[in-house]
């Protein structure tokens, strides 16, 4: 994979921003690609799906493993979570 091309959320079309996983997270120690973009469709309605099915305040937004291709949420419980791990 060309690392200066970032992939793009398949969400809203925004590109993604390379982020690394705290220590010893379940997401391993390789960069992911994640979408920060608060307008983010996945991320604005992943506030009322939490809430509506586990009460919980909490969104995700959409992750990409770069390495192993594999897709998925990331929890986060405030507009600012992650962000501190964003490298760019
Ligand atoms: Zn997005």
């Amino acid at each position: 994979m060309d690392k200066n091309k970032r992939p793009v959320c398949p969400h809203c079309g925004v590109e993604m921003l390379p982020w690394m996983p705290p220590p010893d997270s379940s997401w391993g120690a390789a960069l992911q690609f994640v979408c920060f973009n608060d307008n983010c469709e996945y991320y604005k309605k992943g506030w009322q799906h939490m809430w509506d099915n586990f009460q919980v305040k909490a969104s995700y937004r959409h992750r990409f493993n770069p390495d192993t291709g594999e897709a998925g949420p990331l929890p986060a419980w405030s507009e600012n979570a992650h962000k501190d791990r964003i490298t760019l």
